[in-house]
């Protein structure tokens, strides 16, 4: 990955991590079996369920059905700060971009999932492979940190 001038706006950066992790399923064989490369708007954004949601929901995805542009709309909570948190979130909800709303966190996610590098049952928690890891630091070394500072709501 070349360097690119880095930004503070927290889209600019989500949009590359986009392109940058839909390349990366492409180079794992995953969007070859039929899975086309979705279309995606990302941005900071409050889960929808309130304080719960909040405390809780890493992320969201819309899928292209319920957004009047047929693109899908990705959420990252904003109470996430760290990085590799954001990217692997940010992976996590690519996923259900791309397997499609009628795959929830069952064994189809989950294998897929583990496939990409991301450990543990379906939900991302935080664990990664090694390989995935690289992937992350690759991508941070080139954009920077996420430019973005917690939102924390008692
Ligand atoms: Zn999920």
């Amino acid at each position: 990955m070349k360097q690119k001038k880095t930004s503070h706006l927290r889209e600019v950066w989500l949009d590359e991590a986009v392109t940058y992790w839909l390349d990366y399923m492409e180079e794992k064989g995953f969007l070859k079996k039929g899975l086309r490369r979705p279309e995606v708007r990302v941005s900071p954004g409050l889960p929808y369920g309130g304080k719960k949601a909040y405390l809780t929901v890493a992320g969201e995805c819309y899928s292209s059905a319920v957004s009047d542009d047929h693109k899908c709309q990705i959420f990252i909570n904003p109470r996430l700060s760290d990085s590799y948190d954001v990217l692997g979130t940010l992976l996590h909800e690519l996923l259900h971009s791309v397997l499609g709303s009628q795959i929830d966190h069952g064994p189809t996610f989950a294998k897929a999932a583990n496939h990409l590098g991301l450990i543990g049952p379906a939900a991302y928690h935080g664990s990664v492979t090694g390989e995935l890891q690289e992937k992350m630091q690759n991508f941070i070394a080139t954009m920077g940190p996420y430019p973005h500072a917690a939102l924390r709501i008692e």
